[in-house]
């Protein structure tokens, strides 16, 4: 068994960015900018924005992060997500998810500027995905990409089953490991909470992506010998001997999973890095399709 150590690809990802935006910077051009906006208190969100931001920073990426109080009204997220639309200095806009009930998601994601949508939720990109069309790409799904690319994981021919068929992961990562590419043309088979007979699927399964939200779902009946297991979960356990009173694991049963597949991702150190590389990657991009357009 191999790990698919997110650490370590997430650092090649950023160390090629860090080089290109330095290149940038020598010739005295403008670096990518990324405005993050958070709402309310949400530890996870907080935690997850404050990473964005570190990361932002290592590589040279220029970073503002608007925090709006957890009572702030819908149409004040939206003119704030409007000014930064307008601001000509801002090359990539995210909107850290989940937000307080009373404000909409969807209304959220549809004013950001597809141009500067850098998470890639907004419907013109999703559907440009779907098209095959160049677009940003969400971020945990190419994610997913970049780091079988850096494993260089074959996946053509391969039966991949995506577990899971959320808008931002399972039914992204569907589509891109069906395309007809070097990081597509795997058969692919979505399951989620309906389908039947799961683990006769999943025995199936050259690739595993377990997209699911539900702590050490997969188990080793599920998984065929040498398959390549990657987990997206990210759920809090609780735990008295850390200082947080929790731990994160993921939807795969690692210690039972692990000794059977060819390569398996961890939970913490696995996906969850590469998504910040992605990232960093389409705020990257939308600088320069800014720059040429
Ligand atoms: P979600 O919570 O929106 O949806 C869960 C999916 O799992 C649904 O599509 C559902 O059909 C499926 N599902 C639920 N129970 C099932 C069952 N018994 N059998 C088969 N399928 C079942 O999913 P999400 O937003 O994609 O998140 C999934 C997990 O990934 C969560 O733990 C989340 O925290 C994590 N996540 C991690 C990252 C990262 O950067 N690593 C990014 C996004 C989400």
């Amino acid at each position: 068994m191999q790990l698919l150590d997110g650490k370590l690809a997430s650092q090649a990802v950023k160390d090629k960015l860090k080089n290109k935006i330095s290149i940038l910077k020598d010739a005295g051009k403008k670096v990518p900018h990324l405005a993050a906006i958070l709402v309310g208190n949400n530890p996870a969100a907080e935690t997850y924005v404050a990473s964005k931001v570190k990361n932002c920073y290592e590589i040279g990426i220029t970073s503002s992060l608007i925090k709006l109080n957890e009572k702030v009204s819908e149409e004040e997220v939206l003119e704030k997500i409007n000014a930064l639309n307008a601001n000509n200095d801002v090359d990539g806009i995210l909107v850290q998810l989940p937000l307080p009930k009373h404000i909409s998601e969807e209304k959220v994601i549809n004013t950001i500027a597809s141009e500067k949508d850098v998470d890639g939720f907004h419907p013109i990109n999703v559907g440009k995905l779907v098209l095959g069309l160049p677009s940003f790409i969400s971020a945990t799904p190419y994610g997913i990409i970049l780091l079988l690319q850096h494993y260089k994981i074959p996946t053509t021919s391969k039966h991949a089953v995506v577990i899971g068929r959320s808008n931002i992961v399972g039914t992204p990562i569907s589509i891109l490991l069906s395309r007809n590419n070097e990081y597509g043309n795997a058969t692919v088979t979505i399951c989620h909470s309906k389908t039947k007979d799961l683990k006769d699927i999943t025995l199936q399964a050259d690739i595993i992506i377990a997209a699911i939200g539900r702590s050490k779902f997969v188990t080793a009946s599920m998984v065929k010998e040498n398959a390549v297991v990657i987990d997206v979960g990210i759920n809090r356990i609780k735990d008295e001997s850390k200082k947080s009173g929790f731990r994160l694991v993921g939807d795969v049963d690692f210690e039972t999973v692990s000794p059977k597949c060819s390569y398996i991702t961890p939970v913490p150190g696995g996906v969850g890095l590469m998504t910040i590389a992605a990232l960093l990657t389409n705020t990257y991009q939308a600088c320069m399709n800014r720059i040429h357009h």
